[in-house]
């Protein structure tokens, strides 16, 4: 099967070169090029996660080198559960996406990425070198991914003294193949070194870099497989198609819950929960898209003003009409998630990441009749544990935190600095090459 660039259409690739090249040539992005009802057909309400991954993703990979290694991949890929908790009564469902090392959704592609990249580099001259710049959630997962993937090093770019203890620990306790680097300037001096080392010729005469980033297909199809799974199965069950609110940033999660339906799942509604990082929602109400700068918010892992996969989405609905007839939007302040988070702990003895709580805000912001009329899931992307900064000083309590978490806090930290100057990545990787 073949993927197309979303900014030519006589750019294909198949499913491992579309992984390795993360970006299409002239910076388009991956999508597919048909939407095989195989897919969501191979998913059975009784299988196991890994099992419904294999086979919901085995059409994208027939034909590839990639195809006969899927079942492994997936299993090494989907090897926590993603449970359903049902809440208030039996119409509302949480999602739980964070079961897995990093305790957030972005474990489940990350996972999948290292899984497909660690083989197709079987044999490989040299090491491939994975540069990320993160501002907290994505450098953890991509870490704890590739930590002791053969024949693949990383390096974590995030700013020093601008991400919370606890992010700084996720970025910072892995060693061995894992270099974490805290840069003496902000994020998008993170990005910024990032693209230059890219464009470097001295520093890919060395190694091959990759980025390993969320636009990477091999980290959103994937992503699809619990949206089929989780609809197939509540399908089975009642006879009626699910809608899920996703707490939304880059438009990752959101775009591969828009290609689960639109390969069939049963997928009625979708709803996008925004932080004041308000662009998409404003693109539906005003019909023009105004990209601006972020602001920061408490669900800080969705503070993105100029939504990447934005374009993926566009490239099925062309425009603010035919996208807002396929999925809606809302924006919820940080006032709103402080208050959701304290009411639906008194509520329901639950707490929320920051994240998750804009999707339960836009859940009881729904007009009564389109609430009770469908079976809605609130998508929950990661453990509250992982901000308990924010989370503990709402509800009063300490956080309980899972034992996947606990692992990580119990590990050595180790870093080193450097000034925001590809010199001083340069001489970090050169080391790291010799
Ligand atoms: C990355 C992230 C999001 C946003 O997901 P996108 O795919 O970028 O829209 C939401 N919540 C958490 C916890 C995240 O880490």
């Amino acid at each position: 099967m073949q993927f197309v660039s979303t900014r030519d259409a006589q750019h294909r690739a198949g499913f491992s070169a579309a992984l390795s090249r993360g970006l299409a040539a002239g910076g388009g992005l991956y999508v597919p090029l048909e939407w095989p009802g195989a897919a969501v057909a191979a998913v059975r309400p009784g299988d196991t996660l890994a099992q419904q991954a294999a086979g919901f993703l085995a059409p994208f990979a027939s034909g590839d080198p990639l195809q006969a290694d899927m079942p492994a991949i997936a299993a090494e890929a989907f090897n926590f559960p993603a449970p359903l908790v049902p809440l208030d009564g039996a119409r509302l469902g949480v999602l739980e996406l964070f079961h897995g090392p990093t305790a957030a959704f972005k474990d489940f592609g990350a996972r999948f990425l290292a899984a497909a990249l660690a083989r197709l580099r079987r044999g490989a001259a040299r090491p491939l070198k994975i540069l990320v710049a993160t501002s907290g959630d994505t450098g953890g997962a991509v870490a704890a991914a590739f930590h002791r993937q053969p024949g693949i090093e990383v390096v974590v770019l995030f700013p020093k003294g601008k991400v919370s203890p606890t992010q700084q620990q996720q970025l910072t306790c892995w060693g061995d193949n894992v270099h974490s680097l805290a840069v003496r300037g902000t994020f998008d001096d993170c990005q910024r070194l990032v693209k230059q080392a890219f464009l470097e010729p001295s520093l890919s005469a060395l190694s091959d870099l990759s980025s390993a980033n969320s636009i990477n297909l091999g980290r959103l199809l994937p992503q699809s497989v619990y949206y089929a799974a989780t609809s197939v199965r509540l399908h089975a069950q009642s006879g009626a198609p699910v809608s899920f609110i996703i707490p939304s940033g880059n438009l990752g999660n959101a775009t591969a819950c828009v290609w689960a339906r639109r390969l069939g799942a049963p997928i009625e509604e979708i709803v996008l929960a925004h932080n004041a990082n308000r662009t998409v929602p404003d693109y539906l109400a005003e019909g023009v898209l105004r990209i601006r700068a972020s602001v920061p918010t408490l669900a800080s892992a969705m503070d993105v003003g100029n939504p990447s996969n934005l374009e993926r989405l566009s490239a099925l609905y062309p425009d603010a009409k035919a996208l807002g007839l396929a999925l809606s939007a809302v924006s919820v302040d940080d006032g709103a998630i402080s208050a959701r988070i304290r009411a639906d702990h008194d509520r329901y003895g639950l707490i929320w990441c920051p994240h998750t709580a804009a999707a339960a805000e836009a859940w009881a912001q729904l007009q009564p009749a389109r609430r009770e009329g469908r079976h809605w899931v609130l998508v929950a992307t990661a453990h509250p544990a992982k901000f308990r900064e924010i989370v503990e000083p709402l509800v009063g309590q300490k956080v309980p935190v899972p034992e996947s978490l606990e692992r990580l806090f119990r590990r050595a930290s180790q870093y080193t600095e450097i000034d925001a100057t590809l010199d001083s990545l340069r001489a970090v990787i050169e080391r790291r090459a010799a």
